[in-house]
């Protein structure tokens, strides 16, 4: 009978280890940051394209290849890193298989373009589905960058099965920030469909942490160090009152590579008893240094896994380490390279009922003085659009209305006191113009005012006098709002998670989902989605201080607030808002700088007959 066993062809055999090594876009991004790592470099670009699907591409300024070492490096256990079985023993790379090259010529388009400092040109070479469709000499300059495209184009199963680009390329960021973890003195981009998402300059450890986490993580990290024969360990852990409803901060390294362990992470938590609730997970950096030979990386494909031969004593040493430093810093706080101390507050004031705001009010405030001598550009600009606009023919369309307060639009720079309070002859002679501005008698005219800027200043002086003392009162939903959120959105809503929480917002995120369980209790459900926006969009400048961010925050808040109560149709609310407008020492504008009032005196009135 015929044998039936046969050898199966090298692209095939590479398409099955493929399957093991290469799960999504983003093991592709872990193998080839690692084998730019192994190659020296010290700064690293990552260029993304639809979460990988279309384009993985990794620039990297390290050692290159030879032409011979160039084709080669896509063969099945094709390594520079090991040469002997003992040396799998001593390992300080990260790779050490053979195999990423292989896998993924095997189900992508590879185009690889490397230089070594010894070499004129450049080498070139295209393959396709493990075949070489181009070999040749070119222009690059030193080092490597291998362009990945098409992934699992021959493999429709793995294809299909990607989940949807948020997610992929949420996998993709949390690769690219434990290599980033692991290595802080290289430097590390990551750009994704043309905008960038990372830029981590070359660093110490504490700094890579606070541009990866935001500034605010600086204040919550309590430094481990300790040093046995067995293990050194370094890196640090977050105070126990940032410990969180998820697992997302916990980072373990041995010898600069990621792993997970859960023997080790129950230590970690252990230390952390009593401290924490038992629901909640704490936060880590933590960096093993041991000697290679006392680990074994070589036990599953993707290596986040790896066993320890002194694992016992290793659990010990970080358990007692971490508590140590615990203890030390509850009596003494860690000295910071960057301490912010606005908005500090003590946990104990976190937890007291909000009171009541005291609204400020200047009794000596008299603006008016400033009124008549006064004739800005913005006031010009104003006459003219009545000009233009016909006001003070009888028949006023609302768009006419519209069309004269875009002129407003513009920044109020100037002095913003516009008219005296004391010159409104009589609040309760306004009256609400549909439904969306106020008209009031003053003494050298009248004065319009649009409701919901009026209500958006009011708003905002409420909360920030609030604000300082307590948190704003929360309201909580009936139902959770869900919003989807940008990998970036999230870092920078995690980031301002504390303040956030101070002025009312609370939730949780999964994946990408913000579940919205409580909103300030000002705004009504119908508003949280455009105020997180307007947030969003205000906090995602980088560096924005915590000063900053609670402005930006309530005012969004307010504004969001102002569109709501946008119309008024009651006239004793309409009074009110007036009355209570006028008490705001700035009232005359928006905390965005929009103007609230627009006066026309009598003289401009006349000059319009
Ligand atoms: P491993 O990393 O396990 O050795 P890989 O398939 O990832 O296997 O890479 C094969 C070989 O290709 C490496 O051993 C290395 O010699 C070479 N190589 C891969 N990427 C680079 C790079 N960015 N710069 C220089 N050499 C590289
Ligand atoms: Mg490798």
């Amino acid at each position: 009978m015929q044998n039936l066993i046969q050898l199966l062809p090298d692209h095939i055999a590479n398409q099955i280890a493929a399957g093991e090594v290469i799960q999504r876009p983003a093991s592709v991004v872990k193998e080839m940051i690692e084998n730019a790592i192994d190659a020296g470099s010290n700064k690293i670009q990552v260029i993304i394209k639809d979460a990988g699907k279309t384009l993985i591409q990794i620039i990297d300024n390290g050692n290159g290849m030879s032409s011979g070492d160039a084709l080669m490096c896509f063969e099945r256990h094709a390594t520079s890193k090991v040469r002997k079985a003992d040396d799998l023993f001593a390992l300080t790379t990260k790779g050490f298989r053979g195999e990423a090259l292989a896998s993924i010529a095997a189900i992508a388009h590879v185009t690889l373009k490397t230089k070594r400092a010894e070499n004129e040109v450049a080498t070139k070479i295209q393959i396709e589905g493990s075949k070489v469709v181009c070999n040749e000499a070119c222009v690059s300059s030193e080092g490597t960058s291998f362009e990945v495209k098409n992934l699992f184009y021959n493999v429709p199963a793995r294809r299909n099965f990607l989940k949807s680009d948020n997610v992929e390329f949420r996998h993709i960021v949390d690769e690219f920030e434990r290599v980033a973890l692991a290595h802080p003195d290289i430097t590390f981009t990551l750009h994704h469909n043309e905008q960038e998402i990372y830029h981590l300059p070359s660093t110490v450890l504490r700094k890579r942490i606070v541009n990866i986490l935001g500034k605010n993580t600086n204040d919550r990290l309590v430094p481990i160090e300790e040093s046995t024969d067995i293990v050194k360990i370094n890196g640090y852990v977050l105070k126990p009152e940032f410990a969180r409803k998820t697992r997302g901060e916990q980072f373990l390294f041995v010898n600069q590579r990621f792993f997970k362990d859960s023997y080790f992470n129950h230590a970690i938590t252990k230390a952390f008893e009593g401290l924490i609730q038992s629901k909640l997970y704490p936060g880590y950096f933590l960096y093993l240094e041991i000697d290679p030979s006392k680990i074994d990386v070589n036990v599953h494909p993707t290596k986040t896994e790896i066993k320890f031969e002194e694992d016992r004593s290793i659990y010990a040493i970080l358990f007692s380490s971490i508590r140590q430093a615990l203890g030390k810093y509850n009596i003494a706080p860690s000295l910071d390279f960057e301490r912010e101390t606005s908005f500090d507050l003590p946990m104990s004031k976190l937890k007291e009922d909000a009171i009541e705001p005291v609204i400020r009010v200047n009794p000596e405030y008299n603006p008016f003085q400033s009124f008549n001598a006064q004739k800005s550009s913005s006031n010009k600009a104003y006459s003219s659009a009545i000009n233009a606009q016909g006001f003070g023919k009888k028949e006023n369309s609302e768009s006419d209305w519209q069309s004269f307060y875009q002129i407003k639009e513009e920044e109020v720079t100037a002095d913003t006191s516009l008219f005296d309070l004391s010159s409104v002859k009589d609040i309760s002679n306004s009256f609400a113009f549909k439904g969306k501005y106020m008209i009031t008698a003053c003494k050298s005219g009248f004065l319009v005012i649009d409701c919901a800027r009026a209500h958006e200043r009011i708003l905002f002086d409420e909360m920030h006098a609030r604000f300082i003392s307590s948190p704003i009162q929360a309201q909580a939903l009936l139902f959770p709002v869900e919003k989807e959120f940008s990998k970036d959105e999230k870092v920078h809503w995690i980031n301002s998670k504390t303040i956030l929480e101070r002025l009312g917002f609370e939730g949780e995120f999964e994946d990408n989902i913000l579940h919205l369980s409580a909103v300030p209790a000002s705004l009504q459900e119908e508003s949280s989605h455009p105020c997180i926006d307007m947030i969003l969009e205000k906090i995602s400048y980088k560096d924005v201080d915590k000063g900053d961010l609670a402005h930006l925050i309530i005012s969004s808040v307010a504004q969001a607030y102002g569109r709501q109560k946008s119309r008024i149709t009651d006239e004793s609310a309409a009074q009110h808002l007036v009355e209570t407008l006028f008490q705001s020492e700035e009232h005359a504008v928006t905390p965005q700088g929009k103007k609230i009032i627009q006066t026309l005196t009598l003289e401009e009135l006349a000059e319009k007959f």
